[in-house]
């Protein structure tokens, strides 16, 4: 397996395998930072902030895979197919990506090789690995503030034509503001990881967008994916995938 993709928890047991796709800002140095300072290689244009942390504690909680990138997004990005132009964004927001712009068809072939076949061929092995049918979930997060626009959503739940887990676990969402298809929808592309994946095989999916300012912190992390195990849980009962765990069928006496 190549370092440019991980898998932590691998033989989690649970149905639910955790996908993070923009899970870090890393770049290796022959890429020269593709010619950005160092705020910017940093910032939300890089990565998700914050998702790879909640992913991880969720993974904990499930006892689920999680499978996630090791690379920046603006080297590129997972959760595009290769013909996409966004795969290997030359824009990102307001700021041009100067290492990505003109790129030859070689070049681009060289990321995908190098970032996107191994992340994907190791969630095809996970998912293929799973002893029971899997659920896909994957965990972003998104920049409170975009083009100047401040976004009222904090957790988006996006899906694309199966929209079975989305609409179950829209109904047990409490106390945030959960909006469907945003920031963002499939329409801009983010469903890559559904429809190569899950689609096909009519696996249960859903993407989760947690705005990025509710994850900042250890315990804003921790409270995040506590809240989000919960929902999950609930609505995968509710599809039957889970059952009702055995202390709650009955009443315990006093
Ligand atoms: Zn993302």
């Amino acid at each position: 397996m190549s370092e440019m993709a991980g898998v932590y928890n691998a033989n989690g047991q649970h149905p639910v395998v955790l996908v993070c796709e923009h899970a870090s800002a890393y770049m290796p140095e022959h890429y020269n930072f593709l010619g950005l300072d160092a705020p910017l290689r940093q910032s939300h244009i890089a990565w998700d902030p914050g998702a790879l942390s909640v992913a991880k504690l969720l993974a904990r909680k499930f006892d689920s895979p999680l499978v996630h990138s090791n690379a920046s997004r603006l080297l590129y990005d997972c959760n595009r197919p290769p013909e996409a132009q966004s795969a290997i964004p030359s824009h990102s927001e307001s700021h041009t990506i100067p290492g990505n712009v003109d790129l030859s068809t070689q070049q681009r072939e060289e990321r995908a090789n190098t970032f996107y076949e191994p992340f994907r061929t190791c969630l095809r092995n996970i998912l293929t690995a799973s002893k029971q049918e899997p659920v896909i979930v994957t965990v972003h997060s998104f920049t409170p503030v975009y083009n100047g626009v401040t976004r009222t959503t904090e957790l988006g739940i996006l899906h694309d034509t199966d929209t079975r887990l989305a609409d179950a676990l829209l109904g047990c969402v409490t106390n945030l503001q959960a909006d469907r298809n945003q920031p963002y929808g499939p329409a801009d592309g983010v469903t890559h990881t559904l429809r190569e994946h899950a689609l096909p095989n009519n696996y249960l999916n859903v993407m989760l967008e947690v705005r990025s300012d509710l994850i900042e912190t250890a315990s804003q992390q921790e409270s995040m994916a506590m809240q989000l195990a919960s929902w999950l849980t609930e609505a995968l009962m509710l599809l039957n995938v889970l059952k009702l765990p055995v202390t709650s069928q009955r009443q315990v006496p006093l």
